[in-house]
């Protein structure tokens, strides 16, 4: 097919958002081009989740997901939530679980999402055009591209270039300069969904301890997380520590719950009784691994027999393992983040059609704006509502 300069849409960005908007359009008869840099389509699709994208989450709500403008999100995932996109994969009949939390994964591949939104695009008529470079964008009466593939036109221009983090696949600051040049405001970007890095003597209390696991609860800013952590040898990782890196900003203070199924004076006080010749640290590895256990105890007073602790020291214990702070030094960073926080204030767009107020017929979709999900499938969810109902209107 031969590419056309003028049609009614060109969306910028063939992920999730993208697909997903250009397709929709496509499906109501409008002409449609999706151009992206890359060398192929979705490739954040394809790596996700391990390979098997966590597509969804059976239970989305307005306050899974992290905005300055926090009402933003309610009307996009009402109209296109977590159901109307199973429906879709049922319809494929792509196989899918629930992992945990109402998480839903491919039993299969993630390709196998990317091809049902292929195949959609091929019945909207979408053209799809990769390797093609945007070189400038000026508005008349429509919208004049200048790219690598020539001079190119549309009345409606939809941006879902996503955000910053895995340049090494794509990602690009396109979509923050395209908002700057039509005079949208751009708060604050940080990596969200990522790894956490501790320096001086709060690196050297994990020391040797890398690939040690628990199930711990981490509060950050008024927000705890109750999931698995992982020590890395550069710091926290794990899902609870990708959550709550979402809430961190550089010099806040974490708090770890080590045990947060029990309360540990309460226990102790019982192991006293039934159990009392048992040293603490035998105690403790029966609910924490052993050498997180021991190095918990280093910190704070010997290992001895559980009765051998006074009323004080056993408060003081409680504390430390229930209230383990740490402020980190900083994160992984964007090149392994999975996602970004901040981006296009959406107090400029409509939450209706993501149409910029001042800007008719400019529409930004997806993770390029300032709406970042929880771990669990809440990402992708806001890039198929977003993209659906901006293809509604474009
Ligand atoms: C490793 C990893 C795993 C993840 N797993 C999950 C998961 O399981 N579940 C979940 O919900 N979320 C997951 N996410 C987050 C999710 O992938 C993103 O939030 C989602 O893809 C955002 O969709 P988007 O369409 O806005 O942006 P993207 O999917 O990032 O798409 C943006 C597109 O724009 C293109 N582009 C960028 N700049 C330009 C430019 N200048 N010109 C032309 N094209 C450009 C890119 O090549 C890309 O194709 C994961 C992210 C990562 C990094």
């Amino acid at each position: 097919m031969s590419l056309k300069n003028k049609n009614d849409v060109i969306v910028i960005g063939a992920g999730a958002a993208g697909l997903m908007c250009a397709l929709t359009a496509g499906q109501r008869g409008r002409s449609v081009l999706l151009l992206d840099h890359a060398s192929a389509v979705g490739k954040k699709i394809i790596i996700s989740g391990g390979g098997r994208c966590n597509f969804t989450n059976r239970n989305v709500k307005a306050e899974h997901f992290i905005s300055q403008n926090p009402h933003f999100c309610k009307s996009a995932l009402s109209r296109f939530g977590p159901e109307e996109f199973i429906a879709l994969v049922e319809r494929y009949k792509i196989r899918y679980f629930e992992k945990t939390l109402g998480q839903l994964f491919c039993t299969g591949r993630s390709r196998e999402i990317l091809n049902m939104l292929l195949e959609e695009c091929r019945v909207g008529q979408i053209q799809i055009k990769t390797n093609c470079t945007v070189k400038g964008i000026a508005k008349s009466d429509c919208f004049n591209l200048d790219t690598s593939l020539g001079d190119l036109r549309c009345a409606s221009l939809v941006i879902a270039t996503g955000g910053l983090s895995y340049a090494k696949i794509g990602a690009s600051d396109f979509g923050y300069k395209c908002a700057t040049q039509f005079g949208l405001k751009i708060l604050p970007r940080r990596p969200g969904l990522v790894s956490l890095t501790l320096g001086g003597p709060d690196l050297k209390r994990f020391e040797g301890l890398s690939g040690v696991a628990a199930e711990v609860s981490v509060s950050c800013n008024g927000k705890t997380f109750h999931e698995a952590m992982l020590i890395t040898h550069k710091g926290l990782s794990g899902p609870a520590i990708l959550q709550i890196s979402n809430y961190w900003h550089p010099g806040d203070k974490i708090t770890i719950n080590l045990l947060p199924h029990l309360n540990l004076g309460e226990t102790i006080a019982a192991w006293r009784k039934h159990r009392p010749a048992a040293t603490l640290k035998t105690l403790l590895a029966e609910h924490l691994s052993k050498r997180l256990a021991q190095r918990g105890l280093t910190f704070i007073t010997d290992n001895k027999a559980v009765n051998q602790y006074n009323q004080q020291e056993i408060l003081s214990i409680a504390q430390h393992f229930h209230q383990w702070r740490l402020i980190p030094s900083g994160t992984t960073g964007y090149r392994v983040a999975e996602v970004t926080t901040g981006g296009v204030d959406t107090r400029g767009l409509s939450s209706k059609s993501f149409e910029a107020t001042d800007v008719p017929g400019l529409y930004f979709i997806g993770e390029v704006l300032d709406v970042t999900g929880w771990l669990g499938g809440y990402n992708f969810q806001w890039a198929w509502s977003s993209g659906y109902c901006a293809g509604l209107t474009v």
